[in-house]
């Protein structure tokens, strides 16, 4: 059973549903996935152990921290997705 996880899928993943309107690209599922996928290969991952059932007390945090990369990040990968779409 895994018992760690990349912090960053989940704040790319959930800045990607806020910004997904203003990105200015395709929102079908490739695309997003795409951007997604291209985000995360420019962002540092943030590996953390996670306990059983409980949840990530330090994401808060670190959310607070990497907002701007990510945002960044996402903003780049929707303009390469948008130039080279794969759907
Ligand atoms: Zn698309």
């Amino acid at each position: 059973m895994k018992k760690y996880e990349n912090m960053m899928e989940a704040f790319v993943e959930g800045e990607l549903q806020v910004m997904r309107s203003s990105l200015g690209c395709c929102t079908c599922e490739q695309c997003l996935n795409d951007v997604a996928a291209h985000a995360l290969n420019h962002l540092p991952p943030r590996y953390v152990v996670t306990p059983a059932g409980g949840a990530i007390s330090k994401a808060d945090t670190m959310r607070i921290q990497h907002l701007t990369d990510v945002r960044t990040a996402l903003i780049q990968a929707a303009q390469v997705v948008k130039e080279n779409p794969r759907h």
